[in-house]
C-alpha cells in the first residue's frame, strides 16, 4: 500500500517526475509518530545536471513571453493550490509534523498569496525613460537568468513559492532544493505549476543534502541563489556565490527582541509573545525569543501567560483540535532539549514546560523561562524550538540597547499603548521586519528578510522583484558622435 505523502518520484526536472536510486536514500520520517513515510533519493550529478540544463535551456523562452502571459500562469496555480488547500496541507503536516490547524491557514495559502501577487505584477515590470536633450535613455528589468532556491524545513511549501513566484514572475528559471528534511511539498509546486501551464524546465525541483546545495551554487550557468537556513550555512552559501558573482538573497536566523511595556495590553502582548514563540512549535525564524518585560508588569505578564500556554493542545497534528506539534525530527528535538537544560543549569527559573511531553513522536512542552539574563546562552543563540525566554527591563533607552546587543536582526517587535514612543523604539532596532502591537505577521504585500547576520536581501512585496531583476540602461544618441581622434 502506499502512504498518501509517497511522492512520484524524488525529483520533478523539465515537467515530469525523474527518478534515481543511485542516489543517497534520504528516509522522510513523520515527526508525530516516528515512523518513516517514504523515501527520497538525493540527486546524483547526472540528476544535477539535468535539471540545470533544463533550466538553463527553458529560460530564454520563458522570459520572451509577456509579463502578462506569465502571469496568468502564476495566477492559475495560485488557484490550483487554493483549490487543493485541503490536501496540501495534509502533506505539509506529514513533511513538517506542523498541525493541520496551522497547515490549513498557513502553507498553501501563503504560498498561493505569493503566487497570485507576483502574478499580478509580473505585467507591470517595465523600465523607464529618461530624456538627455536631444538623446535619451531607456531602462529595460530584465530576468537574472538561471536562479538556484535552497529551503530551510520549516515552510517547504511557503519557501518553494515564496522564491519561485517572484523568480518567474520576473523571467527567470529556477532549479529548487527543499531541505533533505521537508522534502516532499515543493514537488507538488512544481506539478501545480506545469498543470497551470508553465513550460516545462522552468521550475524544477532536485533533492538533496548540502553537497547538492553546494553543487548547485557552484554551477557556472547559476545567476543567482536564494536560501533560507542558518547563518552558518549562509555563510557558506554567500561564500560560494561570491566566488562566482552571482547574485544572492539570504534569509537566515534570528534572534529577535520582543519589548513589551508597562502601558500594554496584557492579553495582547501575551498573544504576541505565544505566536511570536509556539506557532510551529517555536520553529519560524523571525520568533521573538527574547521577550522583553517592564519590571511593571512582569509577574502580571508571566502568570497570564503561563496560563494561556497551559491552554496549548499537544496531539495528533491531523486533529484540527490540536494547536501544538512536534519538533521536526528526533535531532532537532535534542538539540532544543539541550538548551533547556542549558538554561535551567544558568540559573534562569522555569515557569511552564521545561520537558519532553510523555507521548508518541518528538513533541517538547511549550516552555517559558524568566528571570533571564543577557549572557545566558538561551537568550544569546536561535534555538528554534518552543522556549521563550522573559527578560526585565526598567528604561527604554536600556532595552533597546540591550535588544540591539545581538550579531542578528531580523525581526523586532513592540507592545505598547504609547504611539510615539512605539514608532521611535522601531526606529531604534537594528531589525528588518518589525511590529508594532502584533507579532510574525507575514504577507506577501510586506517586504520579508533581516539585517546584519540575519540576512542579505528582502523576500516578498516589490522589494523581492529587485532581487529576481536587473536593470539594463540604454543609451540612444541621435546626432553625430564626436571623438578626440
Ligand atoms: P540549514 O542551514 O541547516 O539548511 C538550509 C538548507 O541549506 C538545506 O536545504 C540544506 O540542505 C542546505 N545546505 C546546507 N549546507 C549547504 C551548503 N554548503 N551549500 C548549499 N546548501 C546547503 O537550515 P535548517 O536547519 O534547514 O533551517 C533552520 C534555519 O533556517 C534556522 O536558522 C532558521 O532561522 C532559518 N530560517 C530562516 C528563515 C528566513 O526567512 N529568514 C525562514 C526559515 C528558516
Amino acid at each position: 500500500m502506499t502512504h498518501p505523502a509517497q511522492p512520484k518520484a524524488s525529483h520533478f526536472i523539465n515537467g515530469e517526475y525523474v527518478e534515481d536510486t543511485a542516489g543517497t536514500p534520504i528516509p522522510v520520517i513523520y515527526a508525530a509518530t516516528g515512523e518513516q513515510i517514504t523515501t527520497v533519493y538525493a540527486a546524483t550529478p547526472a540528476i544535477v545536471e539535468q535539471a540545470l540544463s533544463t533550466a538553463k535551456a527553458a529560460q530564454k523562452e520563458w522570459a520572451k513571453m509577456t509579463g502578462t502571459e506569465r502571469g496568468r500562469v502564476l495566477r492559475r496555480a495560485a488557484d490550483i493550490m487554493r483549490e487543493r488547500n485541503h490536501d496540501l496541507s495534509v502533506l505539509e503536516t506529514y513533511d513538517t509534523g506542523k498541525p493541520l490547524q496551522e497547515t490549513l491557514v498557513a502553507d498553501a495559502t501563503s504560498g498561493a498569496d505569493a503566487l497570485e501577487y507576483f502574478g499580478g505584477l509580473a505585467a507591470s515590470l517595465t523600465g523607464e525613460h529618461i530624456p538627455l536633450g536631444e538623446d535619451w535613455v531607456y531602462t529595460k528589468r530584465e530576468a537574472l537568468g538561471l536562479c538556484v532556491g535552497i529551503g530551510a524545513w520549516n515552510y517547504p511549501t511557503q519557501i518553494a513559492c515564496w522564491k519561485g513566484a517572484p523568480a518567474l514572475a520576473c523571467g527567470n528559471s529556477m532549479v529548487f532544493k527543499p531541505s533533505e528534511t521537508t522534502p516532499l511539498c515543493a514537488l507538488k509546486v512544481a506539478e501545480i505549476l506545469i498543470e497551470a501551464g508553465a513550460p516545462a524546465g522552468v521550475f524544477n525541483v532536485v533533492q538533496g543534502m548540502g553537497e547538492v546545495g553546494g553543487a548547485l551554487v557552484t554551477d557556472p550557468r547559476v545567476d543567482k541563489v536564494s536560501l533560507t537556513g542558518s547563518v552558518p550555512t549562509g555563510k557558506k552559501v554567500y561564500a560560494a556565490a561570491a566566488e562566482g558573482m552571482k547574485h544572492v538573497t539570504m534569509e537566515l536566523g534570528g534572534k529577535s527582541p520582543l519589548i513589551i511595556f508597562d502601558d500594554a495590553d496584557i492579553d495582547n502582548a501575551v498573544g504576541g509573545a505565544i505566536n511570536g514563540n509556539f506557532y510551529s512549535s517555536g520553529q519560524v525564524c523571525s520568533n521573538g525569543t527574547r521577550v522583553f518585560v517592564q519590571k511593571g508588569i512582569k509577574e502580571k505578564f508571566l502568570a497570564r501567560l503561563a496560563e494561556r500556554t497551559g491552554n496549548a493542545i499537544l496531539g495528533d497534528p491531523m486533529d484540527e483540535a490540536t494547536s501544538f506539534g512536534p519538533m521536526v525530527t528526533e535531532n532537532q528535538m535534542n538539540i532544543v532539549l539541550g538548551y533547556i537544560e542549558k538554561g535551567k543549569e544558568e540559573g534562569a527559573r522555569l515557569i511552564c514546560g521545561g520537558r519532553r511531553a510523555d507521548m508518541d513522536g518528538y513533541f517538547i512542552e511549550p516552555t517559558v523561562f524568566a528571570d533571564v539574563t543577557d549572557d545566558m546562552t538561551i537568550a544569546r543563540e536561535e534555538i528554534f524550538g518552543p522556549v521563550m525566554s522573559v527578560l526585565d527591563f526598567d528604561t527604554e533607552e536600556e532595552v533597546v540597547a540591550r535588544a540591539n546587543d545581538t550579531e542578528f536582526g531580523l525581526s523586532a517587535g513592540v507592545f505598547t499603548k504609547d504611539f510615539t514612543r512605539a514608532h521611535r523604539v522601531i526606529g531604534n532596532l537594528e531589525a528588518g521586519s518589525c511590529f508594532i502591537n502584533s507579532y510574525n505577521d507575514a504577507p506577501v504585500e510586506a517586504p520579508f528578510g533581516g539585517v546584519k547576520a540575519s540576512g542579505v536581501g528582502r523576500e516578498n512585496s516589490k522589494e523581492a522583484i529587485k532581487h529576481f531583476s536587473q536593470v539594463k540602461s540604454v543609451y540612444v544618441r541621435m546626432g553625430d558622435v564626436e571623438a578626440a581622434f
